[in-house]
């Protein structure tokens, strides 16, 4: 009888006829139970994580409360057809239950002895908390006596009833039906809200501590409460809950936490949700049952130790949502603050033992760490999840080595296994996560250079600088940052803005040096005239302490504990990364423009430096005084005699670098961004200038307006600076070779790739090729040294890629300057694109950000070209990337595919690279292409 009125109630949510043909004879209902399942593991797809697994446990022999699966076809087909059911599904659905009540020998809303079920979403990726469950459904007037008269215990019974009314009101009566309630306001409050008004009038503190009575009472207020403010009863009827709660978990899907989940994470819409049945099983029966989740190895550290919480008498999400401080499962798994609770290992030694074994094969089986949850139910255990756990950066590296220590898997997987940018979070130290969790942040923004950082708020570059040579820890805070506050970006130990995105000024000097950055903190109301920042209905002044979390963009105010990074010292990480040099193709450069990031490039593991750029040398407070006498100047003598000055010091950098690469090749590029960029920008600064140079104020200023460029990008730059201006490119040809003599006469190896960049046209190539031989020729003869030197370009103009097959008779090398030539081949600023771009990713208009990853299929098929011309006419043509993209691991698989020799990087993306290069060699391998 109770099926049929089920039969009634998914025909009166009608089903449309549309897609009758799709549907017949379609399997819908998936069961598992008593060591036999419909569905396996690799069944994701169809049946969710979730489904799958429990399907694949269930198998295995692992006892699971019986269940069924319905597809994810099904919440296609809902939406498809205006929230509607197939046909077939009715019958399915009864039959797959009566498997369950056969098997647990109970019915469902049977008033005598009732089944219980629980309802649980499941996609294909987990989607933590995005979705929803419903536990205990089948509890009605009807069946509450009956179960409170198998289980002798009233309480029991109570406790899981108002878990039931507390759920379904949330999940289904107020979620599903699309209510949107103020903060605060939800249904699911105002019953936490009378649980807490009865626990108060008490005196108590535990939910456990609440009586039969005291629950059954609550009971009935849940119910008031439901109604009114719902204005809805709550179903007394097993099916209606049955089906409310399979259409809520439908209905979950296009919820508004999942949708915007779904977006963040790239999950297809289309995917949808599976819905699992299944036999409740209860751990709140009294203190002989227990519900626990665990992981089988420690997921903060990777350590080999089965790790896990757990709590008597409890059900469902009670441990995970903190209702009561959980228990750790072993003796093992004490810390201080947990010393005095007992485990499950000490309190029910033969569960745990049982439990231990479970753990242990399913990680064998899956051969990777399981997240399990499990419920003990008088003494008895049943296992209720497993997924494939969530780690840190940290233990993702220790349990890949180890996994292959102890050859459960082999070194290829756990090269697979370990996702590149995890390996940033080994390189920095980083904000202690419990500290992070204790504290309230401050303000949230972009995560744009990771890692951790402590210091007292600055307001100015200048300010930095000062603190910074007093000793001082500072964090400099601004609106957004320009060329002119590099010194004190550097001197601080992390920066804030509060404008910008990810690929912002700001964002990209610090992602080059490693540095801590958060970018984007809308909510920050920066006062830099009165040195103060409110925000969030706080004040900071300047000196007030700070802690960064660059990792996930987060800042707080205070010192919270930070832990260091020292990866050098981490075996497991030389390990991977060991396997991982074995195993790629593409060499690793880094991208450094001084001594210091050269040798901190080395020391991650780089092979070469490909891309030295020399104008961060002229911004230096000693020579941007000469730069700017040099541009300012009138006559090719007065630019001559300024460059003069410049030169020593240029050498010296050259000299530090080669020094610090010792033998491996060094990129340099010439003189790249338009002159301007080095001039002062205030009336004062020009007023300063002019004194210092003796030059009349107005002649300056002309001087200065006659730089101005419409659009200085596509302007005067690169290598039209060395055409116009042959002297500068001379004296830095010079600077190079003359350092590369000395040394070479000091025996130190050096190779110099000198590169001329924004090459559109072989001419333009040709002319500064000859230039540079003149000059290296000059200086070599006059030192009586020979240096292995090259002339090549930088690719970043389509017209460049197009025509390679010219430019490659001028080039030794090529390194594609991926930045250049993504805003040229789209015709897009990199600086402005942050007022569409964002948009156009929240409307799907683009994937992903070409400034981030390379766009494949646009700029990547000038790359392509430019490869295939160029090496057609010189076979062994050298071709690096140089862009910021040499450090994404995307990016850098198809520069494994494009046959490059190398990828170049800021330092601290090289060991990301390795991995990523690595990876795609296995890939290539493997023939697995890469999924997206
Ligand atoms: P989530 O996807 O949020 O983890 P689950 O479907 O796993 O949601 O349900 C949450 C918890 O509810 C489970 O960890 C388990 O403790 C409990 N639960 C779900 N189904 C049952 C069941 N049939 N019997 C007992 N407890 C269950
Ligand atoms: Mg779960
Ligand atoms: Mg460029």
């Amino acid at each position: 009888m109770n099926r049929n009125r089920m039969k009634a109630k998914i025909k009166s949510i009608k089903s449309s006829d549309k897609s009758s043909e799709h549907s017949r004879n379609k399997k819908y209902v998936y069961f598992f139970g008593k060591g036999r399942a419909d569905g396996n593991a690799d069944m994701k797809n169809l049946l969710g994580g979730k489904g799958a697994n429990l399907a694949e446990m269930t198998n295995l022999g692992v006892t699971v409360p019986a269940g069924f699966t319905i597809t994810t076809e099904v919440c296609t087909y809902y939406y498809q057809n205006k929230q509607t059911y197939p046909r077939e599904l009715t019958k399915q659905l009864d039959a797959a239950l009566a498997r369950v009540e056969k098997i647990m020998g109970r019915k469902y809303g049977d008033p005598d002895d009732p089944l219980l079920l629980s309802v649980r979403s499941g996609a294909r990726r987990s989607m933590p908390g995005m979705m929803e469950t419903v536990l205990n459904l089948g509890l009605t007037t009807k069946t509450i006596p009956g179960l409170i008269k198998r289980t002798n215990n009233e309480r029991f019974v109570y406790d899981a009833y108002r878990r039931l009314l507390m759920m379904y009101a949330d999940v289904v009566m107020e979620k599903a039906a699309g209510i949107e309630a103020a903060d605060g306001e939800g249904i699911r409050q105002k019953l936490d809200q009378a649980m807490d008004l009865m626990k108060e009038r008490k005196g108590i503190h535990l939910d456990t501590d609440l009586t039969a009575n005291d629950l059954k009472v609550l009971c009935e207020q849940f119910k008031q409460i439901i109604k009114t403010h719902l204005n809805k009863e709550f179903p007394d009827d097993p099916q209606a809950q049955l089906l409310g709660g399979i259409g809520a978990v439908f209905q979950s899907w296009m919820g508004k936490r999942a949708v915007s989940y779904r977006q963040i994470e790239g999950i297809p819409e289309d995917w949808g949700t599976a819905v699992s049945v299944q036999a409740m099983v209860f751990g709140n029966t009294g203190d002989k049952s227990a519900t626990g989740v665990a992981f089988t190895r420690n997921p903060a550290t990777g350590e080999n130790v089965f790790y896990g919480e757990w709590l008597s008498n409890a059900q469902g999400e009670d441990v995970v949502a903190g209702i009561r401080t959980p228990n750790p499962v072993n003796k093992a798994g004490k810390t201080a603050d947990t010393q005095h609770l007992i485990s499950l290992e000490e309190m029910m030694p033969d569960l745990y033992s049982q439990l231990f074994k479970i753990q242990k094969r399913l990680e064998r089986h899956y051969t990777d760490m399981q997240d399990i949850e499990f419920t003990i139910e008088e003494g008895k255990l049943w296992m209720l999840q497993t997924r494939t756990g969530k780690r840190n950066g940290q233990s993702a590296i220790r349990m890949a080595v180890e996994m292959v220590e102890s050859r459960l898997i082999n070194r290829e997987t756990a090269l697979l296994r370990v996702n590149p940018d995890q390996i940033d979070e080994l390189l920095h130290p980083s904000v202690d996560p419990e500290a992070g969790k204790k504290n309230p942040e401050l303000v949230k923004g972009l995560p744009a250079g990771p890692g951790g950082a402590i210091g007292r708020i600055v307001f100015t570059a200048d300010d930095a600088e000062t603190w910074a040579k007093r000793g001082e820890k500072v964090i400099l805070v601004r609106n957004e940052t320009s060329p002119e506050d590099v010194r004190g970006m550097h001197a601080a130990e992390a920066i804030l803005t509060a404008k910008g995105g990810m690929t912002s000024h700001a964002a990209l000097v610090a992602r080059g040096w490693g540095k801590c950055c958060v970018v984007g903190a809308n909510a920050l109301d920066i006062d830099a005239q009165n040195k103060i920042i409110r925000v969030n209905g706080r004040e900071l002044r300047e000196g007030d302490w700070v802690t960064m979390d660059g990792t996930r963009g987060r800042v707080f105010e205070g010192q919270l504990k930070l832990l260091p990074a020292d990866p050098a010292n981490n075996p497991w990480y030389l390990k991977l990364m060991k396997w991982a040099d074995q195993m790629r193709k593409l060499k690793i450069r880094a991208n450094a423009d001084r001594p210091e990031d050269a040798k901190t490039a080395r020391t991650f593991g780089a092979e070469g430096i490909g891309l030295c750029r020399t104008e961060h040398m002229f911004f230096e407070a000693d020579r941007i005084r000469s730069v700017r006498e040099m541009i300012l100047a009138d006559t090719l003598e007065g630019r001559q005699k300024a460059l003069a000055k410049l030169l020593p010091v240029q050498k010296e950098d050259f000299i530090g670098i080669f020094k610090a690469m010792d033998g491996l090749p060094v990129t340099i590029r010439l003189l790249d961004p338009p002159l301007h960029e080095f001039l002062p920008k205030t009336e004062e600064e020009l007023q300063e200038l002019s004194r210092d140079m003796g030059v009349p104020f107005a002649a300056l200023k002309a001087k200065n307006e006659s730089l101005h460029e419409f659009n200085p990008m596509l302007g005067h730059r690169g290598c039209r600076l060395g055409i116009t201006y042959p002297e500068i490119y001379e004296m830095q040809v010079q600077a190079i070779m003359e350092a590369a003599c000395e040394l070479t006469q000091q025996k130190v190896k050096v190779i110099p790739e000198i590169m001329i960049p924004l090459v559109g046209h072989v001419n333009e190539l040709a002319s500064m090729r000859a230039l540079t031989i003149r000059i290296a020729e000059a200086v070599q003869k006059k030192s009586r040294v020979k240096v292995n030197y090259m002339v090549g370009t930088m690719i970043e103009l389509p017209r460049a890629c197009i025509t390679s097959d010219e430019i490659a008779t001028q080039a030794d090398f090529y390194s594609f300057g991926t930045n250049d030539l993504t805003q040229t081949v789209y015709g897009l600023s990199r600086d402005d694109a942050g007022r569409f771009l964002p948009y156009y990713q929240e409307k799907h208009i683009l994937q992903d950000d070409p400034f981030i990853t390379i766009d494949i299929e646009g700029v990547g098929a000038f790359m392509k070209l430019a490869v295939e011309k160029g090496r057609k006419v010189k076979k062994n043509l050298k071709i690096g990337i140089c862009g910021e993209h040499g450090g994404e691991p995307r990016s850098v698989e198809f520069c494994h595919y494009l046959n490059l020799d190398y990828v170049s990087c800021s330092p601290f993306r090289v060991p990301i690279a390795r991995l990523a290069a690595a990876q795609a060699a296995i890939k290539e391998k493997t023939g697995k292409k890469r999924k997206r």
